[in-house]
């Protein structure tokens, strides 16, 4: 990593930088004296990575189970990104009339 401004060859500070939505920081150089800047890779891939990794917001229609129950189905990334198994508990809430919470209860450590 370069510590001297290409162009003007004054010392670089190091600068952490707070991106929304992910608690890792970028690392970025910047020139005191000129505007010059530059991203440290591997910090900023790590921003990156974990940015991609937010909630997802899946859209789904709800399909009749029987005469009176509605479902929806899990698609593939969602079971496989949370490790859904066929007939694990979960706890159903809802808080308001736009959202359905449901939360998976804590896995035993030997299913991890
Ligand atoms: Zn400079």
């Amino acid at each position: 990593m370069k510590t001297k401004c290409p162009n003007c060859n004054a010392s670089l500070n190091k600068v952490e930088v707070k991106v929304h939505g992910a608690q890792n920081k970028a690392i970025s150089y910047q020139c005191p004296k000129c505007d010059y800047f530059e991203f440290e890779q591997n910090s900023s891939q790590k921003v990156i990575e974990e940015l991609r990794e937010t909630p997802l917001k899946i859209r789904q229609n709800i399909i009749k189970l029987s005469q009176d129950r509605l479902g929806i189905y899990f698609n593939q990334n969602v079971v496989r990104s949370l490790s859904l198994k066929n007939g694990e508990e979960i706890y159903l809430s809802v808080p308001d009339k736009r959202h359905i919470v449901l939360e998976i209860k804590e896995k035993e450590e030997e299913y991890k």
